[in-house]
């Protein structure tokens, strides 16, 4: 990964956005910035000397991920921010808005006597819209994983089994491949639990009849999938085959509209206006999908106000669902690469609906 060269794209803008340095305290932020792992971390980002700060835990760990830095260890964040400022002779320094409470704002104001801070966006973050090349093999890692989890948890459903043994027989399936862990908890809801769009795994055990709708990814290298399947355990009620029709027939209707240089709002409608034509657009209560990358839920988003334009490189969501209380539910969820002409979904994994 080319950690310098995002710094170096990064500290091009410092002068246009007005700054003498930026602090960046998100972790994805950092990881992306700089590639270290650890659980805490800082960087103050300038043109010519970019600083790296943490605690003691991290001293080895960063002079092994972060050697081309100059890295500080401290025992208090904010006086080791306010040291950084005055050996950098900066006077305006930008903070990420999202990365900072409001007691670390005060804490960092009161230490760094004489620095202006001023609030900036999701600066860092428009950047990670776009993934490089070995950022997108890692997100394909992690989908390779995932799918071969789906294979192997459809060939192990068994009657009686509850919903949270599948969520921990796919950790376990995950893991044993290669997974760093789970990109998020699984979403594991049989029958009319799957009605719930994001249900937690309970005791509910698995009858013949049964939909099974499963939510779930690995995390490879600091890299997220996410998926959704529903498969059917037994015949389903005729009409969750019909929704099932139905949300494959949307899915692919938001993936056709998948292209680059239009905002995030075109697939949501594309995809909504196939629900919507059937009757049952109050039944698809959420929006059609998110970036994925560093973060399970990142930019750009597809959602029906969305502005967020598509740019090549974006990989997204595309999960559309129809969710009927007291029947159940079904979501279909791939990620797409957003490519010249289009968009190229990753999953390998079949959407026509597997009956067991
Ligand atoms: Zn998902
Ligand atoms: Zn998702």
């Amino acid at each position: 990964m080319d950690f310098p060269g995002r710094r170096e794209r990064f500290a091009a803008r410092l002068s246009e956005l007005g700054f003498d340095a930026i602090l960046i305290t998100r972790l994805p932020n950092v990881r992306y910035l700089t590639g270290f792992t650890g659980s805490n971390g800082q960087v103050l980002l300038h043109a010519d000397r970019t600083t790296f700060l943490t605690d003691g835990r991290y001293t080895e760990q960063s002079r092994r991920e972060v050697p081309d830095l100059e890295r500080t260890t401290y025992s208090a964040f904010p006086s080791a921010f306010a040291d950084a400022c005055r050996a950098l002779e900066v006077a305006r320094v930008g903070f990420e808005a999202g990365g900072v409470t409001y007691k670390l704002y005060r804490d960092l104001a009161e230490a760094g006597d004489g620095v202006e801070l001023v609030a900036v966006g999701e600066e860092v973050e428009r950047l990670r819209w776009i993934k490089e090349p070995e950022e997108v093999e890692m997100i394909a890692e992690a989908q390779a994983v995932t799918d071969d989890c789906f294979d192997r948890i459809v060939a192990k459903l068994s009657e009686g089994m509850t919903e949270r043994e599948v969520a921990l027989e796919m950790e376990l399936i995950m893991r044993q491949n290669g997974a760093d862990g789970l990109a998020f908890d699984s979403i594991v809801a049989f029958g009319e639990s799957a009605a719930e769009p994001h249900h937690h795994p309970g005791d509910r055990d698995l009858r013949r009849g049964d939909v099974v709708k499963l939510d779930f990814g690995a995390l490879y290298r600091g890299y997220h999938a996410d998926m959704t399947r529903t498969v059917a355990y037994g015949e389903p009620p005729p009409e969750l085959r019909e929704i099932h029709d139905l949300v494959k027939a949307a899915q692919q209707a938001g993936i056709d509209a998948v292209k680059p240089g239009i905002a995030g709002s075109e697939p949501d409608a594309a995809a909504r206006a196939v629900i919507d034509e059937a009757g049952r657009g109050r039944e698809f209560s959420h929006s059609l999908g998110h970036g994925v990358g560093l973060e399970i839920h990142e930019g750009p988003t597809l959602r029906a106000k969305s502005d967020d334009v598509l740019p090549v490189g974006a990989v997204v969501t595309v999960e559309p669902g129809v969710y009927v209380p007291g029947l159940g539910g079904v979501r279909i969820e791939d990620m797409v690469e957003v490519t010249e002409d289009g968009c190229r979904p990753m999953p390998r994994s079949t959407k026509d609906l597997v009956v067991l």
